[in-house]
């Protein structure tokens, strides 16, 4: 957010006047565009951008002189994707318990290592077509926002990031088992809240230090505590009162239940949901963000933790999730597309984020509301007009796939060309 001082802004003015020379132009021609708010893929399109935006599209479009043209006309192109629920700064082995990983990154790998490795898991995202990810905290001490501020002024590249800063947790965060003389490990990864006047001053340190949303956990497994109503409603005041959204960590039904009555905006997994409290979410217009693991993912799992479980089984486990899934949508209740990888399996974090996407098909959405969840949906989630969507005066984050995502969701894995901002972050191949 910008501070603006009148005086300061006029100064600056007078001693760096704006450059003359004119911006350059970038058109784009689009073989097929996918229309997020329509959900539909269209025919042939240019786009022209400026100043990392686009500034007008259409077909047949003339293209101006001395415009760099980029040809995508044997390609889909769409608006970057959006993640909804990112660690960037954790790596979960896949088989270790999560008291390990979490002391671990704390006392061990430490956040100048965290951002750095962050980074690198930032570009992955970027290379994979996701040029917006939200950041949900494991994140030590504002590392988070560390990541955000090298990659807004270009030290190192990377998709646009919005980073909750430490979650705001009941005793103990996500933490089970440590002994009693060390349970000041928890407070590297985690904002543990006591009580509802200390709740409202661990937003104002989040806001204080940069954060752009406020994360919570109303339940904290693995971990068996709880945080209070009376704490969960002084976060979302207060965190409303700086125009930030909150989100809950909540897994069961009663932990949404409870963060829905203190006011969140959105809620994270949501792994068991009963038909009132879903009535509930859409009512109020809270966003469901379902971080399922497709069968793929699952089964690398699985053979990490050397459990005998045969691809049938895998499925079977599944089972519960898929309906739940499909009763969020004939609800009504909006899905926003979220992974919640923070494991190493074996492909880079952004491909294997991307996952959740086919996870989505596997419990039987469809292409349209899969694509329509990590666009343009998620951007509300955000509340930002200006992504997600190809629009004259959106941002010009821009993604080139082969073939049609909508007739084939496996599109959406050969991303060909990313463009953030109107700079290509992933060019061609010649
Ligand atoms: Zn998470």
């Amino acid at each position: 957010m910008k501070r603006c001082i009148p005086l300061l802004a006029i100064l600056m003015a007078l001693v760096c006047p704006p450059s003359p020379a004119a911006e350059p132009v970038l058109a784009l021609k689009a073989g097929r565009v996918f229309d997020s708010r329509a959900g539909r893929v269209g025919s042939a399109q240019v786009i022209l951008v400026e100043k990392g935006r686009i500034s007008a599209m259409g077909p047949g479009l003339a293209i101006p002189d001395g415009a760099t043209v980029i040809d995508l006309s044997g390609y889909t192109v769409m608006p970057g994707l959006i993640e909804a629920h990112a660690h960037l700064l954790q790596e979960h082995p896949g088989d270790e318990h999560n008291t390990l990983t979490v002391t671990k990154a704390v006392a061990m790998e430490g956040d100048p290592l965290r951002a750095l490795r962050g980074a690198a898991r930032a570009r992955s995202y970027l290379e994979a077509g996701y040029t917006t990810v939200r950041d949900l905290g494991n994140a030590g001490r504002f590392a988070d926002v560390a990541l955000k501020r090298a990659i807004d002024e270009g030290s190192v590249p990377g998709p646009r990031l919005f980073v909750s800063g430490p979650g705001l947790a009941p005793e103990g965060g996500q933490v089970p088992n440590l002994a009693p003389g060390h349970a000041g490990l928890i407070d590297g990864d985690y904002r543990i809240v006591r009580g509802a006047e200390d709740a409202r001053i661990a937003v104002r340190e989040n806001v204080y230090h940069g954060a752009d949303l406020i994360k919570i956990y109303s339940n904290s497994s693995p971990n068996r505590t709880l945080l209070s109503l009376a704490e969960m409603k002084a976060i979302v005041e207060e965190a409303h009162l700086y125009k930030l959204k909150v989100t809950a960590h909540a897994t069961t039904d009663e932990a949404i239940e409870r963060a829905l009555e203190a006011g969140v905006d959105a809620i994270e997994h949501g792994y068991k949901l009963s038909d009132t409290t879903l009535r509930q979410m859409q009512r109020k217009g809270v966003f469901l963000v379902p971080t399922d693991m497709d069968v793929s993912l699952a089964e690398k799992q699985v053979r990490k933790l050397n459990m005998p479980l045969t691809r049938e089984q895998v499925v079977g486990l599944a089972k519960p999730y898929h309906e739940r899934l499909r009763r969020a949508r004939d609800t009504g209740v909006t899905i926003a597309a979220g992974s919640d990888m923070y494991m190493g399996l074996g492909p880079s974090r952004g491909e294997a984020a991307k996952r959740v996407l086919f996870a989505y098909a596997e419990a039987g959405l469809g292409t349209r509301e899969i694509l329509q969840a990590a666009t343009i949906n998620n951007a509300r989630l955000l509340d930002q007009e200006g992504l997600g969507v190809l629009a004259e005066g959106a941002h010009a984050d821009i993604i080139a796939v082969h073939g049609n995502p909508l007739d084939e969701l496996a599109a959406i894995e050969r991303v060909v060309f990313v463009m953030k901002a109107g700079v290509v972050a992933k060019a061609l191949p010649r």
